[in-house]
């Protein structure tokens, strides 16, 4: 990414906060890479955005929603003991204990408050391990939006509990048995059904990806992460964290958490890709470390492709983190150096899942733990320093995953 023309001149407008532009870019990132049939509905979306968001009609209904229903502001966490263990002191932001159990709530309840306010008489949502099914199902019981969300054949099999907690909260879950029958083919599908019926029908989408303006949309929305975190931090221990770590995967949860801390420039701040089985092909799912730019759903950004551009199966051990693309925000906060993104492979992350129960009595979700690994790494090479850590998620929903590894593993 050193090719950027003027990387000096695109950090100083982001640090300014300048980005997304009026055309929806990160610097040479982001965009509306979509069919003609889509524009009139994203241009919608957009007059949408702009006329609500800001306004103080709109925020106070979010923040009653957030306070009443989310459980926010969630704690900030002083994890005592992990901090002796590795030297350092480490604040985790408690994303696990939001509503549904992860911070996907923070977006889901938002959009659908905007969709209402929008007029829209349903909603469409895609998932892949189904956290985000989970939180726009529930968003959308709560404001008595009918949802529909599409879900891959393959991940509905991996992922059956969630597909019963989604029916339970009402949800239509259509099987998409199209494509590679998984994530990919179920945004294709989500977003097909939102282009037959643009007006009635809103399309909740779930990271900060996907064409503008759904990466600032998801940004401001998730940005209630950080300025928690931020404000938490101060009041503990009278200043600014030394780092910021928060785990990768679209990046919704680490842009929130990172976005009210990209100006401090003396905070370093590390996103933690997952580094899967490897650095080949296929064997992980760290876009930013191994990918080169492409334009996926809708938008440019970094992706795992092959030398023809043919988007890549990625793996990881947590299904929340497993997606080819990732954010064009993220993209630019990488080429213009404001965020290192380092990995944390599969048994790194499961080894700060056990770390984190044991210690401070929180499981966190697989996903989160990449964020613990880096810390740990972070921890050890600056003793006596300050780490804040988003927790994004807890980690019930990975029992049959740790089932499979951490217990099978121990079993006598
Ligand atoms: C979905 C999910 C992620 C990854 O999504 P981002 O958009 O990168 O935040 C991380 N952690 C948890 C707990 C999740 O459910």
């Amino acid at each position: 990414m050193s090719a950027l023309p003027d990387t000096a001149g695109l950090r100083a407008a982001l640090l300014a906060g300048k980005f997304p532009d009026a055309r929806g870019r990160f610097g040479p990132f982001g965009g509306r890479y979509v069919p003609e049939t889509l524009i009139p509905a994203l241009e919608r979306l957009e007059r949408g955005v702009r006329e609500h968001l800001a306004s103080g009609e709109f925020q106070a209904e979010l923040t009653g929603q957030l306070t009443t229903w989310v459980g926010r502001p969630t704690a900030l966490t002083h994890a005592t003991r992990l901090s002796e263990r590795w030297g350092a002191r480490v604040y985790l932001k408690r994303e696990d204990l939001a509503h549904t159990g992860a911070h996907k709530i923070n977006n889901a309840i938002g959009q659908a408050l905007l969709a209402r306010r929008l007029g829209a008489r349903r909603v469409v949502a895609e998932t892949g391990a189904g956290q985000h099914g989970v939180a726009s199902a529930a968003a959308c019981a709560r404001l008595g939006l009918p949802c529909t969300v599409y879900m891959g054949a393959i991940d509905m099999e991996r992922q059956a509990p969630n597909v019963g907690r989604m029916r339970l909260l009402g949800a239509e879950v259509v099987p998409v048995t199209s494509g590679d029958r998984t994530l990919r083919a179920a945004i294709d599908e989500a977003l097909r059904d939102w282009v037959s019926d643009p007006l009635g029908t809103y399309y909740l989408l779930g990271s900060v990806v996907g064409p503008h303006p759904y990466p600032y949309l998801v940004r401001e929305l998730q940005a209630v992460i950080g300025r928690e975190a931020r404000a938490q931090l101060i009041a503990a221990t009278g200043r600014l964290p030394d780092a910021l770590i928060a785990c990768v995967g679209g990046g919704s949860n680490s842009i929130g958490a990172f976005h009210a801390f990209v100006p401090d420039t003396a905070v370093e701040i590390i996103g933690v890709e997952a580094g899967g089985r490897g650095a080949g092909l296929g064997d992980n799912a760290a876009t930013i470390a191994y990918g080169r730019p492409g334009v996926l759903h809708g938008t440019y950004s970094m992706l795992l492709q092959d030398a023809d551009g043919q988007v890549q199966e990625t793996h990881s051990v947590s299904a929340g983190l497993d997606y080819p693309g990732v954010g064009p925000e993220h993209a630019l906060l990488a080429a213009v150096g404001r965020v290192r993104y380092e990995t944390a492979s599969d048994a790194q992350a499961l080894a700060g899942v056990r770390a984190l129960s044991e210690c401070e009595g929180i499981l966190p979700a697989i996903e989160s733990a990449h964020a613990l690994a880096a810390a740990e790494r972070w921890a050890l090479a600056h003793p006596g320093g300050t780490v804040l850590v988003c927790l994004s998620g807890r980690g019930d929903k990975d029992m049959p995953t740790l089932q499979r590894t951490l217990l099978a593993a121990e079993a006598p």
